[in-house]
């Protein structure tokens, strides 16, 4: 173990987010450094994996920037690089939650719960704990009783509460996400909308995850992670699996993308449901002329419709 993810944000302000970002990508290239940041002119948000030496320095050089001061790294240990690449990219923001009227966490956002006072909210019986990622990470792993909007991606989730909100509106709302930065401005844009009670896990279940008295408990499943790992354990207390199969709904934590390119849905499935489906979620998808299933394992045509024959079967 002697590499490193880094998951890491802050809110604060780059004057000029181009610029930035070709400077930073060749000082992450010169540390070897492999990952996503995502700059914007409201700061910086980002995951890297890198040895132990070139870590410690990019953490170094990042605290000892003005403009990054305070910043907190949520650090895991790893076997190797966890990116295949090095990317860092200038966006307007540096999580899209794409509103009309933007909310800058600095100024609006809800209160901060540690992890210690998380787990008391997550007991309470007033109150409502909403996810806020997306459908297929709930759906690998998530806080006991938590809701789940069903969304595949983050600027859905304020549409999702609009729809909703009668359910919440007069309750204690807390939320969290994986690092805490979808909960800066999603906590922020529920005040905004009328609701008096916010607060959010700071750092996220990340932090949770390896807080000494939390431990993770009352986490269920795994956490779902942006990079080649795809999940990782969080609850230390005790191990549970909610992942279901897409077929035969028994427990899976296997997540792959459907092979039909134009859909690419992440499911969970089985390794020998994988080849009986021809990696696809669905019939249509197997039958796609580009599937990518059948071209990787040179599926002949006699076999893909035997395969497919299958998909009936599970109709019936
Ligand atoms: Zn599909």
């Amino acid at each position: 173990m002697d590499y490193r993810v880094l998951l890491f944000y802050k809110y604060t302000t780059i004057e000029d987010p181009e610029t930035f970002s070709t400077e930073h990508l060749a000082f992450c290239k010169d540390l070897e450094l492999k990952g996503r940041i995502l700059v914007a002119n409201e700061g910086i948000n980002g995951t890297l994996s890198g040895t132990k030496v070139a870590t410690d320095a990019y953490m170094a050089q990042m605290q000892a920037d003005e403009r990054f001061q305070g910043i907190t790294f949520k650090i895991d240990e790893a076997d190797g690089h966890t990116f295949k690449k090095m990317h860092v990219r200038p966006r307007t923001e540096i999580v899209a939650l794409d509103l009309e009227d933007d909310v800058d966490p600095r100024t609006l956002t809800g209160e901060y719960l540690s992890p210690k006072e998380f787990k008391e909210a997550l007991l309470a019986e007033d109150t409502v704990v909403i996810d806020a990622r997306n459908d297929y990470e709930y759906d690998l792993g998530h806080f006991r009783g938590a809701i789940r909007p069903n969304i595949t991606r983050f600027r859905d989730l304020p549409d999702w509460i609009k729809e909703n909100k009668e359910q919440f509106m007069d309750k204690k709302i807390v939320t969290y996400c994986t690092g805490g930065i979808r909960c800066e401005k999603f906590s922020g844009f529920l005040l905004k909308e009328g609701f008096e009670d916010v607060s959010q896990l700071e750092g996220g279940i990340a932090t949770y995850g390896k807080d000494p008295e939390t431990k993770g408990e009352y986490w269920d499943g795994k956490m779902y992670v942006f990079d080649e790992r795809i999940s990782v354990e969080v609850n230390q207390v005790e191990k549970t699996i909610v992942g279901k199969e897409w077929f035969d709904g028994t427990p899976c934590e296997r997540y792959i993308n459907c092979a039909n390119p134009e859909c690419n849905r992440q499911f969970l499935v089985h390794e020998e449901n994988e080849a009986t489906y021809l990696g696809s979620c669905s019939h249509e998808c197997a039958t796609h002329e580009h599937n990518r299933y059948v071209k990787a394992h040179h599926i002949s045509e006699e076999e893909r419709n035997n395969r497919l024959e299958n998909f009936k079967e599970l109709v019936k």
